[in-house]
C-alpha cells in the first residue's frame, strides 16, 4: 500500500472514532425476557410456538418456551406476541467499499463507506458480511480490529478474504479496475509465488482465500491447474479455506477435485453430468450459489423493501434502464437468454443439493453499481425455495451453514450461549420464504439496530457518504 493511501485510512479512522456510540461486541448489561414469538432456531429444527428466551449481555441465556424459561429478578420484558423470531443472516460472499451510490470506484473505498455498507446489510438482517477477494488487505485487518474493538456504530460485521488471480485476470471488468487501483487481486503466475502469498496471509491470520479460476469465455487469463492446486494444497497446510469463482462445467469439477472448499457460482450454461454428481458426493463442498443477482430487482416493482435505502436518483436511474447489460441493474424486457438460464436452473439446482452440496448464502452484491446491501439475500432465500429448498432448509443456509463455515461457533443459531443476532419478523417465512423482508426489528449482540435513524441518514444525505 502507498504511504498516502495508509494516511488517508488512518485518518478517517481517527475521525470515526471520535463518533463512536458504543461497543457492538457486548450489548446491554440488563437481562431481557423476549417472549410469545414463534422462534426459528436455524438449525433446522421446528419451530418454538410461543416461544421465549432471556438475553443478556449481548448474548441468549436461555430459550424455550413461554413459561418454561425463567428470567433472572428485574429483567425487562419484550412482548412478541405474533411476531417470528429467526437468527439473523450471514452472507459470505459480498463486494463491499466500491458503491458510492453516484459514482462506483476505488476512491470510494474509504472505512466510512465500508461501515456504511455494513450499516445497510445490517439494516436489512445480516450480522455478518464477508467480502471475497476485493477488499484491500491492510486497510480490512484494520477496519476489523478497530470494529472488533468497539470503535464504530453497530453494523453488520466485516469479515474478508484476498483475492487471488493470474496477472490481469481475476474480477469482472469493472471490479477489476477498482481492485487494481488500491492493488488488492494477488497476481501469481506460478506455484512457488501462490505458496508465498498464500503463507503470508496465514501468518496475518486471515482464514480463507478466494481464486478466480474463470477465463470469462475466453476473454481473459485462466488460472492454471498447477497455480490452484498450489493454492489449496498450502491453504490446507494452514487450516484456511478456499472459496473457487468458476462458472464452466469442467472448472467446477476440476476446483471441486483439487480441494476447493466453496463454490462460488453456478454451472448456467450447461447441464451437469453424472461424472460432477458423483464428484460432489465424494466432497461436499459447500456452494455459494450467487443467483439472485441477474434477476430483475425489487425496484423495477415498485417494492419499498428495496428501494427504502436506495437514494431516489439511483431508483429512476435503474427504472429509466431498459436495455440489459450485465453489470447493470435494469427493468427492461429479459434478455434474450432469460429463459434458457431459467431452464439450466431448474435442472441443476436440485442436482447440486441432492449430490451434498452444503448451499451458503452469498449474493455477489456490490460487485455492480445500483444493487443496495443486505435486501439480495432476501431475493437469493426465495431463489433457493423456488428451486425446491423448504423454507427451513434455505434458512439454515443463510444461519446456521455459513456459521460452520466461516467457523463462527457463536452465531448462526438460537440457543443458550449463542450471540443475540435475531430478526424479529411481523410474519412467519416457514409459510412464505418472502416474509423474511416483513422485517419488525433487527437486534445485533442483544441491542436494537436502530434501522430508522439509518432511514433518516441515507434520505438526509441522499448517498451512501
Ligand atoms: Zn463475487
Amino acid at each position: 500500500m502507498r504511504p498516502l493511501k495508509m494516511l488517508v485510512w488512518s485518518v478517517a479512522i481517527a475521525s470515526m472514532a471520535s463518533m463512536v456510540v458504543s461497543s457492538q461486541s457486548r450489548g446491554p448489561a440488563g437481562a431481557v425476557l423476549y417472549e410469545g414469538a414463534r422462534v426459528i432456531a436455524g438449525d433446522g429444527s421446528a419451530p418454538i410456538e410461543g416461544g421465549a428466551f432471556v438475553v443478556q449481555n449481548g448474548r441468549i441465556s436461555a430459550i424455550g418456551r413461554q413459561g418454561d424459561v425463567k428470567a433472572p429478578a428485574g429483567a425487562a420484558r419484550v412482548d412478541l406476541a405474533g411476531k417470528t423470531v429467526m437468527p439473523a443472516l450471514i452472507n459470505v460472499h459480498v463486494h463491499i467499499g466500491y458503491e458510492g451510490y453516484t459514482t462506483w470506484r476505488a476512491e470510494n473505498h474509504t472505512p466510512q463507506n465500508v461501515l456504511d455498507h455494513l450499516q445497510r446489510e445490517a439494516f436489512y438482517g445480516t450480522a455478518v458480511t464477508q467480502s471475497a477477494g476485493s477488499s484491500p488487505t491492510a486497510m480490512s485487518l484494520q477496519f476489523q480490529r478497530d470494529q472488533q474493538a468497539g470503535k464504530f456504530p453497530p453494523a453488520s460485521r466485516f469479515f474478508f478474504m484476498p483475492g487471488m488471480a493470474p496477472p490481469n485476470g481475476g474480477p469482472d471488468h469493472i471490479l477489476l479496475v477498482a481492485t487494481t487501483a488500491l492493488h488488492v487481486v494477488n497476481e501469481v503466475s506460478t506455484a512457488p509465488e501462490a505458496r508465498a502469498a498464500v503463507q503470508k496471509m496465514a501468518a496475518q491470520k486471515i482464514p480463507a482465500v478466494k481464486i478466480w479460476v474463470d477465463d470469462r469465455r475466453g476473454t481473459y487469463p485462466k488460472m492454471t491447474p498447477e497455480v490452484y492446486n498450489a493454492i489449496i494444497d498450502e491453504a490446507h497446510k494452514h487450516q484456511m479455506i478456499v472459496h473457487a469463482h468458476a462458472t464452466t462445467l469442467a472448472d467446477q469439477k476440476a476446483v471441486v477435485r483439487a480441494g476447493a472448499d466453496v463454490l462460488v457460482h453456478l454451472v448456467q450454461g450447461e447441464k451437469l453430468d453424472d461424472e460432477y454428481l458423483a464428484l460432489l458426493k465424494e466432497k461436499k463442498p459447500y456452494w455459494a450459489t450467487v443467483i439472485g443477482l441477474g434477476d430483475p430487482i425489487g425496484v423495477c416493482e415498485n417494492d419499498p423493501f428495496f428501494e427504502v435505502a436506495l437514494p431516489p436518483k439511483v431508483v429512476a436511474t435503474i427504472r429509466a434502464t431498459v436495455e440489459r447489460r450485465p453489470l447493470e441493474p435494469s427493468c427492461g424486457p429479459p434478455s434474450p437468454n432469460a429463459a434458457r438460464r431459467e431452464e439450466m436452473l431448474a435442472y441443476n439446482f436440485p442436482r447440486m443439493i441432492a449430490s451434498g452440496a452444503r448451499i451458503v448464502l452469498g449474493t455477489d452484491t456490490g460487485i455492480q453499481p445500483g444493487h443496495t446491501f443486505g435486501s439480495g439475500e432476501h431475493v437469493e432465500l426465495a431463489r433457493w425455495v423456488q428451486l425446491g429448498l423448504t423454507p427451513s432448509e434455505a434458512i439454515v443456509a443463510a444461519t446456521r451453514r455459513p456459521a460452520e463455515l466461516m467457523g463462527l461457533k457463536d452465531m448462526g443459531t438460537l440457543a443458550a450461549g449463542k450471540r443475540a443476532d435475531f430478526l424479529v419478523l411481523d410474519a412467519n417465512p416457514l409459510e412464505n420464504i418472502r416474509n423474511t423482508r416483513k422485517i419488525s426489528s433487527v437486534y445485533l449482540d442483544g441491542a436494537k439496530f436502530d434501522r430508522d435513524a439509518m432511514l433518516a441518514k441515507w434520505k438526509k444525505t441522499d448517498t451512501s457518504q
